[in-house]
Parts: C-alpha cells; sequence; structure tokens
C-alpha cells in the first residue's frame, strides 16, 4: 500500500502491545471487544499506508518471573511465557484479519505449523508488501521481556518509532493514580528515564533504542488512538535525545 504523504509523520513503526491490554478489567485471559477495538485501531492505521510491526506481551496468561518466585525454574518459566505471547500474536493476527488487515506471526521461537519463523529480511519483505508484522516469542530467550524484544525489532526494521500503549497517557513523573501532584512529560531524553527510574520500559530495552536513536512514544491505549499518533498529534511522552 503507498503511504498517502503528506500527514503521516512515521511510516513505519513497531507497536509494543502488553499482554495486560489484552485482557481489559479482567483479572486473566483476553477480553475479544478490548482485541477487536485494538486491531481496529491498527488497520486505521494500516489504511493510511504505514507499515506496521506489533509485539505482543504475554503477562494476561503467564509471566516468568513470578512463577519462578513459586519455586519454577526461572528458564523454563520464561519458556512458558514465551508460548504465552505467541497465543497472543496468533489471537490477534485473527482479529486483524476480521478487519480485513493482511499479517503474518513471525516467532523467535520455530513453530512451523501454526506460524513462520524470525527471519529478519523475511520480516522487512513482508512489510514493504503491506501486511502487518508480528513479532512472537520476545526476543526467543529467557531472562528476557517483550519490551526489550519491541527494542530489537524496532532497531532490527528499521522502524521509525516505537509506540508503547500503557494505561496512563504518557510518563508521569509519579504513578498518577497514586499521587495527584503527578506531572506529565511531554517530552524526555532516554537517559531522563533510566537515572530517574521512571518505570515505562526495562533498563535493557531503554538503552538499545537510545543507542539506535529509536524514539519511543508512551500514550494512553483507552485515551489516544495510534493513528493521530503517526500523524503526529494528539497526547503522549516522546522519548528521544532529546537534552
Ligand atoms: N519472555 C522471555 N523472553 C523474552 C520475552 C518474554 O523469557 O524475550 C517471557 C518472560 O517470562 C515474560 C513473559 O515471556 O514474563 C511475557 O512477556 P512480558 O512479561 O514482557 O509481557 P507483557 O508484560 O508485555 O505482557
Amino acid at each position: 500500500m503507498t503511504p498517502s504523504t503528506g500527514e503521516i509523520k512515521y511510516y513505519r513503526v513497531l507497536f509494543k502491545i502488553s499482554g495486560e491490554a489484552l485482557m481489559g478489567s479482567r483479572p486473566y485471559g483476553h477480553d475479544m471487544g478490548i482485541i477487536d477495538q485494538l486491531c481496529k485501531d491498527v488497520a486505521d492505521v494500516y489504511k493510511l499506508g504505514v507499515q506496521v510491526c506489533i509485539v505482543v506481551g504475554g503477562g494476561n496468561i503467564f509471566r516468568g518471573a513470578s512463577a519462578s518466585l513459586s519455586g519454577c525454574e526461572r528458564a523454563s518459566s520464561d519458556y512458558i511465557g514465551m508460548l504465552a505471547t505467541i497465543i497472543n500474536a496468533l489471537i490477534l493476527q485473527k482479529f486483524l484479519e476480521k478487519n480485513l488487515v493482511d499479517s503474518r506471526v513471525l516467532s523467535a521461537i520455530p513453530m512451523a505449523t501454526i506460524c513462520e519463523p524470525y527471519i529478519r529480511r523475511k520480516a522487512i519483505r513482508h512489510l514493504e508488501k503491506g501486511r502487518v508484522v508480528i513479532f512472537a516469542a520476545g526476543t526467543g530467550n529467557p531472562f528476557f521481556t517483550t519490551d526489550t524484544a519491541a527494542a530489537l525489532r524496532a532497531v532490527e526494521t528499521n522502524c521509525d518509532v516505537i509506540l508503547k500503549g500503557t494505561q496512563v497517557s504518557g510518563v508521569y513523573s509519579a504513578d498518577p493514580k497514586k499521587n495527584e501532584d503527578a506531572v506529565m512529560y511531554d517530552k524526555l531524553s532516554y537517559m531522563d528515564l533510566l537515572i530517574r527510574d521512571l518505570n515505562v520500559m526495562d533498563a535493557s530495552a531503554i538503552s538499545l533504542a537510545r543507542e539506535n536513536s529509536v524514539p519511543i512514544i508512551v500514550f494512553s491505549l483507552k485515551e489516544e488512538k495510534i493513528v493521530n499518533i503517526v500523524k503526529g498529534r494528539g497526547t503522549y511522552t516522546i522519548v528521544s535525545d532529546y537534552k
């Protein structure tokens, strides 16, 4: 699809969707209404001709770190967590299809019967052909998170920006749900995030984005639409080399 130039600021984006965003107000699993809405939002961006990558988490099903606290070996628990992200990727693909978006799931852990293995050149080719690419199984390695996978895949596929959807409108000085004096920042540097430990993404993800100058946009999944953000509009915090 050819992008309708002029109004678009970011032509290739990586959208990080946490597992929790898929469960809505449920304590676990999937809220299909929420997932459908998320995929409709992706469809709006796709129709503009923007190339979209998605990295999905698995926290709505399984988190390796929590399971390891209950005595399971961390590496084994993390593999289960990575499998959870594959389930989420396949569900996202179904809902993207329902919204007439062509997509491919590429897994860092090969699972040839249900999706393609992750091959960087293949991913770029899919994007060029106008398919949304959903990266599953994180980095394929235990002891990492899907935030780090998001930064890694964004760098590998030359994305213009990482879009990190959260429960709040951007990065705040403190948790806005607990502290009414918390202020939201319009822009921050990567070092601000790292030094102040502002709890947006893990440090390895931020460092990777910083070393490769990929900006991170933090926004509310409920109150903002990614179609606005790719046009450079809306409410969010942008994390970049800004000093
Ligand atoms: N995980 C992993 N390596 C990765 C990405 C994820 O081992 O590169 C595992 C880890 O156990 C993690 C789980 O998959 O807890 C789900 O990912 P994450 O917690 O990042 O999901 P989110 O918080 O975004 O829902």
